[in-house]
């Protein structure tokens, strides 16, 4: 029997005394108040048992973990021709890297990097009638709660900073793979970052992919053959240029943001997530990174 409770709080343990926990993501301005000192985690395992350590339900911005969730939606609606608009392929790149979208014509190489996650947006706004509200509603249903909402002040602040952003949704339109207008592509896919979510709630977010797409509730399905793609995506590109050092590390499938967040799983067993805002210079979780590489080693569990 593995001492989950213990392994956790000896990996808390061991981080809380690290000096150099990372960088905050200073170029969106309401990210850069966050505390570094900030470390939670949370472990629901498939057989109905859950553990934590640290600041587990403090919220923080999803960021970039909502595009596999957007992601999700999208594949599951079907009627649209996806794949001829975003590729497979890991990028090697960092997630809002440009120049390789314009030698590629404007096929992103993956959802998951940020022209790909933008032309996600645009197929959910051409589906759906309401997609911030419809987003809102299937993060709700994955986790049983209605208390999670977009933070505002997070949005504006991306809104107001986001060049880069607005480069890339430029960029995509000029190559004809945005359909709808960029300022409404981007107002969506700065609102999808700026959900709030802590780490027992992520797990639950997170819940069907481990669980061959039936969430925790039993209310939300996945067909077996998407959750199968995107824990492969996610094993892949899920951690932009350092996505072979996560698996390497790791081992298994997972995403991350730049409000520090990770959540990854093991098919069948278990769903983690981890949160430490301070980022390495790839913009993922330095901490989390750590402390998901010491859950799997101490554990013994990973894919591999
Ligand atoms: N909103 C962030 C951005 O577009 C998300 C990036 C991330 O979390 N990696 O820059």
């Amino acid at each position: 029997m593995i001492d989950y409770q213990t392994i956790l709080d000896e990996i808390q343990h061991e981080l809380s005394t690290c000096e150099h926990r990372g960088k905050v993501a200073s170029y969106i301005p309401e990210l850069a108040k966050i505390d570094t000192a900030n470390f939670g985690m949370h472990l629901q395992l498939l057989n109905g048992k859950s553990y934590h350590t640290g600041r587990s339900k403090t919220p923080f911005s999803i960021q970039s973990i909502s595009k596999v969730l957007t992601f999700a939606m999208a594949i599951a609606l079907q009627n649209h021709n996806l794949w001829e608009r975003v590729g497979v392929e890991p990028s090697g790149n960092p997630f809002n890297h440009l120049s390789l979208l314009e030698q590629e014509k404007g096929i992103p190489r993956n959802p998951f990097i940020n022209t790909g996650a933008l032309v996600i947006c645009d197929i959910l706004i051409s589906e759906l009638e309401h997609p911030k509200e419809a987003f809102l509603d299937f993060v709700r249903k994955l986790t049983n709660d209605p208390s999670i909402n977009y933070n505002t002040a997070v949005a504006k602040s991306e809104q107001r900073t986001g060049f880069k952003n607005f480069a890339a949704a430029n960029l995509l339109k000029s190559f004809g793979n945005l359909k709808n207008d960029v300022s409404e592509v981007l107002d969506f896919y700065f609102h999808q970052c700026a959900l709030e979510i802590n780490c027992k709630q992520l797990c639950n977010a997170f819940y069907f992919f481990a669980n061959n797409g039936v969430c925790i509730n039993n209310s939300t399905h996945l067909k077996d053959q998407h959750v199968k793609r995107i824990n492969a995506l996610m094993l892949t590109c899920g951690f932009y240029d350092e996505a072979g050092e996560f698996a390497f590390e790791v081992g298994l499938p997972g995403k991350s943001g730049v409000g520090g967040g990770i959540v990854a799983l093991l098919p069948d067993e278990f769903v983690i997530s981890v949160w430490s805002p301070g980022l390495n210079e790839k913009g993922n979780s330095k901490l989390g990174m750590m402390a998901l590489e010491m859950f799997t080693t101490k554990t013994e569990l990973s894919i591999f």
